[in-house]
């Protein structure tokens, strides 16, 4: 269990995060979201024991995991840490830096460890390639994968999937996501992507202010979005009588009180976002035509 108790920091003056606390139970998926310098890569530094807190504890199980003042080596064996900027060695093939800290005393294990953890982050064809050689996405791969090589207990993953393209991204989420469901390994990770959190997460961290704004399911929140920060994760909304409405929540019906004017049709593939305006707001709502600008539709909440 990570148990993250009470903490507060700052790299100078004014703290960037502040009276943090949560846990972690073994196998689960703790999305931390916020805005970009709300403090995501901070924290998952911290908890990797990179930094000296001004206030707190975090603690893997009975082990507290402590800064560089009182432990000079950063890095435990039960926990790894992908960053968003990964260092690899660019000279070795992509085999050579997964296997880089896997024991040469079993050369078979070593071997199969190695081949197993190219299908997970699906690279086996690129075994013998120097990692010099590949794109951003692709050596953010071999970073995953170097990680999990020796099974760790619990991974930090920064905005892992960030540099991958959207060919490969979806395939590749569900492979990596089930393969640390699979082993029971507790992953926390910092994204501001909801695709890396809808379908995957067991609970949502919404850092806000330097603080935590709320901690609950992804289906609560997506359900009963409380603010607009966590509306704007999931999608375009709008907010009508005090009220958060997706845009995806408004049809078209034959008459209402919510008369607009259509600005603008975006193709979005399954449907058409649509820019209108409501009583000199803008307003969004999906609709599956293509809809003329300045045409008068009455829309409706289905919630
Ligand atoms: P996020 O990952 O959510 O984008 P960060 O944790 O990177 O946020 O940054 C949080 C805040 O801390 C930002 O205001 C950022 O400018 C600041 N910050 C990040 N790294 C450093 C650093 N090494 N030294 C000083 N300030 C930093
Ligand atoms: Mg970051």
């Amino acid at each position: 269990m990570l148990n993250v108790k009470n903490l507060t920091f700052s790299y100078d003056k004014t703290p960037v995060l502040k009276n943090i606390s949560f846990k972690a139970k073994p196998s689960e998926n703790i999305a931390i979201i916020g805005e970009s310098g709300s403090g995501k890569s901070t924290l998952l530094k911290i908890l990797y024991g990179e930094y000296d807190l001004i206030e707190g504890h975090v603690f893997w199980k009975d082990e507290e995991i402590l800064g560089p003042k009182y432990n000079l080596v950063v890095g435990h064996d039960f926990m790894k840490y992908v960053a968003q900027e990964f260092d690899l060695m660019p000279f070795i093939t992509v085999e050579e830096n997964i296997g880089k800290f896997l024991s040469n005393f079993y050369p078979e294990e070593k071997q199969r460890r190695t081949a197993e953890l190219l299908e997970v982050v699906e690279l086996t064809k690129f075994a013998k390639i120097k990692v010099k050689t590949l794109s951003g996405g692709q050596k953010q791969r071999v970073a995953l994968a170097r990680a999990l090589a020796k099974q760790p207990e619990i991974i930090l993953l920064d905005e892992p999937f960030s540099h991958i393209d959207n060919f490969k991204k979806q395939s590749l989420r569900r492979s990596v996501f089930k393969y640390l469901k699979d082993e029971n390994i507790t992953c926390i990770v910092a994204t501001h992507d909801k695709d890396d959190v809808l379908g995957f997460a067991d609970r949502m961290i919404v850092l806000n202010q330097k603080q935590i704004a709320i901690n609950n399911l992804p289906e609560t929140l997506y359900k009963n979005p409380t603010t607009p920060l966590i509306a704007s994760f999931f999608g375009e909304f709008n907010i009508i009588n005090n009220e958060i409405v997706y845009a995806n929540q408004l049809k078209i019906v034959k008459r209402s009180k919510l008369e607009a004017v259509v600005k603008h049709s975006y193709f979005k593939g399954p449907y058409y976002l649509v820019e209108a305006v409501l009583d000199g707001n803008v307003l969004f709502f999906e609709n599956q035509f293509k809809l003329e600008k300045n045409a008068i539709v009455y829309i409706d909440i289905f919630k």
